[in-house]
């Protein structure tokens, strides 16, 4: 586990100020562009676990990803937050990536997958056990437990880029002409390598009728 007892309150605002200084003596020039806008190319929806930092485990830096995460980096179509972060970055940012990373090792996934109650988050997890019904005679197949759960945890990503493609926000700026591909990814926190699921998707022309928006 990872150690967090060095971690304050006042440890935080002196590590800021230690990451400005440093940060300036590199750069002197860095906090003015910063300030100046942004226009990152990708937008990241991943799970809240603090072990998945979208910019870590990608070697990136501020201004490079817009971010949106929720335990579990569930797809909910009422979900206001994840869909405003949606429009906003693929029709003013126009992102040209939209990358679902979820995770072994997810607690969010494991919960759903056992018959515990753990209070208000059920109601929120529960549209991963819809991911289970969908799936039920693939998952079941596999005996092993931990090997189940992961590949819920790809499942719930798949699922979560069909969700995505799905909505108008994304099939809108394919109708426009936008150049803008949808990915499923899941991160090994044992290795710290992410897996490309190649469930990439860059228009509806393939989509039955119904998942259609004309
Ligand atoms: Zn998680």
């Amino acid at each position: 586990m990872v150690e967090t007892n060095h971690i304050t309150y006042e440890s935080l605002l002196s590590g800021n100020k230690e990451w400005v200084a440093k940060t300036l003596k590199e750069d002197p020039n860095y906090f003015d562009r910063l300030a100046a806008g942004q226009k990152p190319p990708v937008l990241w929806i991943g799970c809240s676990d603090s072990r998945v930092p979208a910019n870590q485990v990608t070697g990136t830096l501020p201004g490079e990803i817009f971010v949106h995460r929720n335990v579990a980096n569930v797809i909910a179509h009422n979900d206001l937050n994840m869909l405003s972060v949606l429009d906003y970055a693929v029709n003013v940012l126009k992102v040209n990536h939209v990358i679902i990373n979820g995770h072994y090792g997810c607690g969010g996934v494991a919960a759903a997958m056992s018959d515990k109650q753990f209070g208000l988050i059920d109601n929120w997890l529960r549209s991963i056990k819809d991911v289970y019904r969908l799936h039920k005679k693939e998952v079941d197949a596999i005996e092993d437990e931990e090997a189940k759960i992961r590949r819920m945890v790809d499942l719930n990503v798949i699922e979560g880029v069909h969700k995505l493609s799905a909505t108008a926000i994304v099939q809108n700026a394919w109708a426009q002409g936008q150049d803008l591909q949808l990915h499923g990814w899941v991160l090994d926190l044992k290795t710290g390598l992410i897996n490309d699921l190649k469930v990439t998707c860059s228009s509806n022309a393939a989509f039955d009728k119904v998942f259609k928006i004309a």
